[in-house]
């Protein structure tokens, strides 16, 4: 017979595991947000843990967007895009994204997590190949793992072994799937090296661009405009809207045949209810936003450069990345914690990333930034930083 308690003692027992190993992730409430400050069990804090990089989440614009939409389509969206779920503002967005960005449809998913989870599962199944950067974000390895193909990693950003991992995937279908941006580390994939290597083998590439859409190339088309890339390059590409868009949801976009497919057979999409519309209303009306107003990015790669500087100078160990996310590379968790809370101590909110989320030993303290910052912030930041510096 079996002991229905088992589980719940197996739970306890890994809670405790993570306890004593200093690793367990609390839930904290944020009682109050107003751009980059945040009130904390009572405390103010200025963030900069945020992914909303260009300070959209809250504009006006934004907002009003949103609850304009509401008034005229109501808050839910009642049902599944398949079954009367599918509005006027979810069709227009993946109408715009997609025209933007040069592919020929889009796919709306009510989150990230879903649409990985979706592209993955919904285009490959056993006896293909899914070869993915050991980096990659979590769910795109669940995708792998949900669509039942072999799934190859390679070590980080290492094109030779990608290229090795495609080599002996012989001729069985290969999708070859990697981060734009790392979103723990906060560098960038070699897009062109890739696209290149997923030419010559005949994989199809696909770029998960959730920390560059908004954020990176000239116009904020993402990663791969970036690297003067474009459709043609990356073939299937997903996209956030809850980070540089400030909002919520992710578009697929890519061939008319590979999208249509997706309606047909990505469960997170067919089995799922729309997300609100009002949500796509805000998310159309952010992307008008970003498209305008070019000096959002050039303030953030202003402050991007001032913080690296900065902390350079202070003998912090930066990584190798020129997008909003700007690690600080500690080593032990523990460490890492102290330097957190020494901070928050100080007014300043930046969570420390312990593992699983990043390999044993490479605990650090991310940092993002965001055009919703002011200079003296950055500054202010810094001299926490130099303040609280371990030993
Ligand atoms: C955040 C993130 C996702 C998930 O997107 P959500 O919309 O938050 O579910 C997927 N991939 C990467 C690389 C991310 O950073």
């Amino acid at each position: 017979m079996s002991d229905a308690a088992a589980i719940a003692t197996r739970a306890a027992a890994r809670l405790g595991e993570r306890e004593a190993a200093g690793l367990r992730r609390v839930v904290r409430e944020v009682e109050r947000a107003e751009g980059v400050h945040l009130r904390i069990d009572g405390r103010d804090l200025v963030s900069f843990a945020s992914n909303d990089y260009l300070g959209l989440a809250q504009h006006p614009e934004v907002v009003r967007a949103m609850q304009e939409a509401a008034n005229r389509w109501g808050v839910g969206s009642t049902a599944a895009h398949l079954l009367g779920g599918h509005r006027g503002p979810h069709a227009r967005l993946e109408r715009e994204v997609a025209e933007w960005l040069g592919y020929e449809a889009g796919l709306l998913f009510s989150t990230g997590y879903l649409a990985n989870l979706g592209v993955l599962a919904g285009l490959l199944q056993d006896g293909d190949v899914c070869v993915q950067d050991k980096l990659n974000h979590a769910c795109l390895i669940d995708g792998a793992k949900l669509a039942g193909c072999a799934l190859r990693r390679y070590p980080h950003n290492d094109v030779d072994a990608a290229a090795r991992q495609l080599d002996a995937a012989g001729d069985a279908p290969t999708l070859l799937a990697t981060d734009g941006v790392f979103s723990m580390d906060g560098d960038l994939a070699p897009l062109p090296e890739l696209a290149r290597l997923a030419r010559d083998r005949g994989a199809l590439l696909f770029v998960d661009d959730a920390h560059g859409f908004g954020v990176l190339g000239p116009d904020g088309q993402g990663s791969p405009e970036h690297c003067g890339l474009g459709a043609r390059d990356v073939p299937l590409r997903m996209v956030t809207l809850g980070k540089a868009v400030g909002c919520g949801g992710a578009l697929v976009l890519g061939p008319r045949e590979l999208i249509d497919a997706l309606v047909q057979f990505a469960r997170p999409f067919v089995y799922t209810t729309a997300l609100p519309p009002a949500l796509a209303a805000a998310a159309s009306a952010a992307i008008q936003v970003l498209r305008r107003e070019p000096q959002r990015r050039a303030h953030l790669q202003a402050l991007v450069a001032r913080f690296r500087a900065g902390a350079s100078r202070l003998g912090y160990a930066l990584m190798d990345s020129v997008t909003p996310i700007q690690p600080l590379r500690i080593g032990e968790a523990g460490a890492a914690v102290a330097l957190s809370q020494a901070l928050m101590q100080r007014g300043w909110y930046v969570p420390a990333i312990r593992p699983p989320t990043v390999p044993a030993g490479s605990a650090r303290l991310r940092v993002t930034l965001s055009a919703a910052h002011a200079e003296a912030q950055v500054d202010g930041l810094l001299e926490a930083l130099e303040q609280a510096r371990p030993a």
